[in-house]
């Protein structure tokens, strides 16, 4: 499928639309970026990690049970997916505390959350992604009562999913961010599932293996989504 127009250009990816207008071509970069993409640098390979690591889980996910946008993977860093309509709203599951929930309430980093926690941000750079919840998302028109509730279930279902899959290799999936989309009326999940928008660490060690070693300044950002993906079995060369 050939890419037509450049649509989008986002923090991490270049959407294209393509000859079919239900289809479109996601470019991952290697482009990573903190604090709402206010510092940003690239890594060799990036692109190219996340993407075949986001096309394992989506079809992961999707033998689970959860519709997704993968149609294919095109290339190292390109994947042909549905054009969904996307919501403004980004899911977030957290087993364990970390990030801004630490910030926000002082936990302690790593305590067990059981229920695990669904948070809810605005996607909204400009504000800050600000955190939001389902009754701002009807009455601001965001997402609808119906489609909320299908957000949370299909959200549960890939902690469930992807949880099990990465203690199987040793890790621990912390939290995670998932964005979704209409697709002829059908809530399907859409963007990505990368280190870039999970916190993975290792079940001896605890050691970070996403995209914190970058806002923390740790170091070894690529040899830990390599270890990664290395773990599960995903082809990345
Ligand atoms: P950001 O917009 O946060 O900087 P990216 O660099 O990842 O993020 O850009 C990708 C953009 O493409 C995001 O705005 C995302 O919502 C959108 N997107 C992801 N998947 C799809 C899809 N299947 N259909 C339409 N838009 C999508
Ligand atoms: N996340 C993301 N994009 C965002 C905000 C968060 O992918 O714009 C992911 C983040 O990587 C983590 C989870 O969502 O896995 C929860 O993030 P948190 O609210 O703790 O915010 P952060 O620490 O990223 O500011």
């Amino acid at each position: 499928m050939q890419k037509k127009a450049e649509l989008y250009r986002g923090k991490a990816k270049t959407v294209y639309s393509t000859e079919n207008p239900d289809l479109l071509v996601l470019e991952f970069r290697n482009d990573t970026s903190a604090l709402d993409g206010e510092r940003i640098e690239q890594f060799d390979r990036k692109g190219m990690i996340n993407n075949k690591f986001n096309y394992f889980i989506m079809t992961k996910l999707q033998e689970a049970g959860i519709p997704t946008q993968m149609e294919a993977l095109l290339s190292d860093n390109e994947a042909l997916v549905k054009k969904l309509e996307m919501m403004p709203v980004e899911c977030v599951v957290r087993n364990r505390a970390a990030g801004s929930l630490v910030k926000r309430l002082g936990v302690e980093e790593g305590m067990i959350l059981n229920p695990p926690l669904f948070d809810l941000f605005l996607k909204d750079d400009a504000k800050n992604d600000p955190m939001v919840n389902e009754s701002y998302c009807e009455t601001f028109g965001w997402v609808n009562r119906e489609n909320l509730a299908r957000l949370r279930k299909l959200t549960y279902k890939a902690n469930e999913v992807l949880s099990k899959l990465f203690s199987d290799v040793d890790l621990i999936l912390v939290d995670f961010k998932l964005e979704f989309g209409l697709f002829k009326g059908e809530v399907v999940l859409g963007d990505e599932f990368s280190p870039d928008g999970a916190r993975l660490w290792d079940k001896e060690t605890l050691n970070k293996m996403d995209k914190d070693r970058y806002r923390q300044s740790l170091g070894g950002l690529i040899e830990a989504y390599e270890e990664v993906a290395n773990r599960l079995g995903v082809k990345l060369d």
